[in-house]
């Protein structure tokens, strides 16, 4: 087990992310240490190397991976050395009201939001012994990472790395999205705006509803094209007669609106697409995360008149102790086929020219591999 690892450093924000070698600490009490296998690159990981989400720096990147316990801190079962993990960037505290509740995705004592340890250290040091800050507590773009152990959730070792990677963000997020915010209905019709790794999760967590129409916009054919594949049964080119095109299509449904609208872009104006693409009783899930600060408007007395709602929903209400096992066993049955969203593997020294492929819009999911041992 070596200390020193190489990872993704972001230096300061707007920058370009750079490959260190770090040394990583060993795992405290209630903490494992993860030798990563994978780790995928999520539109949030853009904004805060383009500066537009304020995060604190140096640090080390990354928030969807998977990878091999290695070892483990006090308190932890040795059971789990030697297993495979998907990382989780909501680390539920377990004892406050939302936790009791038995609502993990509202827990605000998680250490993700500290971007350190329990105790408040870092898990890296630099060449000059500076402490550098783990992305949501996690930092799983690295060759190895400690995380809290409720952060390191076991699935089966024959799952791809690369799909257990997906499965720690984009797939939970997106069919979470469907499934467990929504809870979309067997038959009901659903539009899905914007086809990145969270969008095609959406699709793909429509079709495993049993949506009727799941209608998908785009701008990108390719990514169109992808989603009909996965189970959308009518595509729709983003352009300017985005709205014309869509209101035709859903004029033909009885309900002449969608039951269920998803913005995936997280885009103010696809937003608005969204809540007005909706049919009476419909529900817009707002699951795109767009830069801070962005403000959609919408029709008020539509909304109010047709009793439409506009919900957030943010990492699909994920409980990843039940939901990433649940999804690895989908995605082995054959029913959520990950793997189809992965459309480049790299390797770290890479990352830079992964992040001009994100912000032209046409990278599918890039997963970077990580070395094997
Ligand atoms: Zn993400
Ligand atoms: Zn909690």
């Amino acid at each position: 087990m070596q200390s020193k690892i190489r990872a993704a450093v972001l230096r300061q924000l707007g920058r370009p992310v750079t490959v260190e070698q770090l040394t990583v600490a060993d795992p405290a009490a209630g903490e494992v240490r993860v030798r990563m296998t994978a780790a995928g690159l999520c539109h949030s990981d853009l904004y805060v190397r383009d500066g537009a989400w304020a995060r604190p720096t140096p640090v080390v990147m990354g928030h969807e991976g998977a990878g091999v316990v290695e070892s483990v801190g006090d308190g932890v079962d040795p059971a789990l050395v030697g297993g495979q993990v998907v990382l989780s960037w909501q680390v539920p505290c377990g004892t406050c009201r939302a936790c009791a509740e038995a609502r993990p995705w509202a827990c605000q004592q998680s250490p993700s939001f500290s971007y350190l340890r329990r105790d408040g250290s870092a898990a890296y040091t630099d060449a000059r012994g500076q402490p550098i800050h783990s992305y949501s507590a996690l930092a799983t773009m690295s060759e190895a990472t400690i995380v809290a152990e409720a952060a390191a959730v076991p699935i089966p070792d024959d799952v791809d790395p690369g799909v257990a990677a997906l499965i720690g963000c984009c797939v939970s997020t997106g069919v979470g999205a469907v499934r467990k915010t929504a809870q979309v209905a067997a038959g009901s019709s659903v539009v899905i705006i914007g086809l990145g790794g969270v969008g095609l999760s959406c699709v793909m967590g429509a079709a495993l509803a049993q949506a009727g129409r799941i209608v998908v916009v785009d701008r990108q054919s390719q990514k169109l094209d992808l989603a009909l594949e996965l189970g959308a049964t009518h595509a729709v080119p983003a352009g300017a007669d985005v709205d014309a095109t869509l209101r035709a299509l859903l004029a033909e449904l009885p309900t002449a609106g969608a039951d269920y609208a998803f913005e995936a872009a997280g885009r103010a104006e696809t937003a608005t697409l969204a809540a007005e693409a909706l049919a009476p009783d419909g529900l817009a899930v707002m699951v795109g995360m767009p830069p801070m600060g962005a403000r959609a408007s919408f029709d008020v007395y539509r909304l109010v008149d047709g009793n439409r709602r506009i919900v957030g929903s943010n990492y699909g209400h994920t409980d990843p102790a039940v939901d990433f096992p649940a999804y690895a066993e989908l995605h082995r049955a054959g029913r959520l086929p990950v793997e189809r969203l992965i459309d480049r593997r790299l390797d770290l020294a890479e990352i830079e020219d992964a992040f001009d492929r994100l912000r032209a819009g046409t990278a599918l999911r890039q997963v970077v591999v990580m070395p094997g041992d």
